[in-house]
């Protein structure tokens, strides 16, 4: 059986880079928090508490400590409540959320209404609404939009979670367009995202059966399977290797793997071991 491991699998530079930067604060000794968990990957969680990086529910006393912010982001009053505790500041946020977060802003200074597509309670969408003092609206679905609150605006703005669906972001985009007269797209879906799910366009066709790896969190894995399934049923989302199943590849000649945003390479490496030994 041929194993094809997708040119895209594994850590994009966001998590990269927010890892490289936790492991760095890590090892200067300063006593480090961070809201949350650094990415939606179990494993990678537990690598960066066992570096010392301790995860809590809200902020405290922030005296001699550091903050880290995640590669998602986080909304304004975050930054505002950590300095006033005293917390030091290490920000992780990947730089593409950065941009959305400055897109927002400076579109709100111009008068627009703020449409975000994304999942509303992703901490990623929660960091961009934090950046508004208005509430902006949160479209998930093509069926979720509020039509009539729709209807009223005159002038929007939309942006896009970094690691929405392609597709989809562009038919409810096709729908705002009819309702509001002004509309500004950002297409703000960023670019490992974009390859990685035109990976699972075209992977799902070429082979017998899809293999994608990621924890059941990560928001990004789930869309890669989601894709993946849509051209191919055979089409299988696990944490790791103990969830394969033999049947799974009987009679199967090719078999594509793919990895999320978050997922670790050796847990990669991990899954092809197991499929070559069967
Ligand atoms: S998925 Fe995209 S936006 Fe999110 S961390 Fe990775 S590169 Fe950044």
């Amino acid at each position: 059986m041929k194993i094809n491991v997708a040119k895209s699998a594994g850590f994009c530079f966001g998590v990269k880079r927010a890892l490289k930067i936790a492991r760095e604060i890590a090892q200067s000794g300063t006593k480090v928090e961070m809201l949350g968990d650094i990415v939606h990957n179990e494993e990678v969680v537990q690598d960066i508490e066992k570096a010392g990086i301790k995860k809590v529910k809200r902020l405290r006393d922030g005296k001699n400590k550091t903050l880290l912010i995640r590669a998602h982001g986080a909304s304004a009053d975050v930054y505002k409540r950590a300095i006033q505790k005293g917390y030091t500041i290490v920000d992780a946020t990947c730089p593409k959320v950065k941009e959305i977060h400055d897109l927002v802003q400076v579109s709100k200074d111009e008068g627009c209404r703020i449409i975000v597509i994304g999942d509303e309670h992703h901490d990623e969408v929660r960091g961009i609404m934090g950046q508004l003092k208005n509430r902006a609206i949160v479209i998930d679905t093509l069926k979720n939009i509020p039509l009539t609150k729709i209807k009223s605006i005159k002038k929007a703005c939309v942006v896009v979670q970094s690691t929405q669906n392609v597709e989809k972001t562009l038919k409810i985009v096709d729908v705002l367009k009819e309702h509001i007269t002004t509309l500004k797209f950002y297409n703000t879906i960023c670019n490992p995202t974009r390859i990685k799910q035109k990976e699972a366009n075209d992977m799902p066709l070429e082979n017998d059966v899809m293999i994608i790896i990621g924890s059941r969190t990560s928001a990004n894995t789930k869309r890669l399977y989601e894709i993946s399934k849509s051209h191919n049923r055979r089409s299988h989302w696990i944490q790791s290797s103990i969830e394969l199943k033999p049947e799974w590849f009987s009679g199967a000649e090719s078999v594509g793997i793919m990895a999320g945003a978050s997922t670790p390479d050796h847990s990669t490496k991990q899954v092809i071991e197991v499929i070559r030994s069967l």
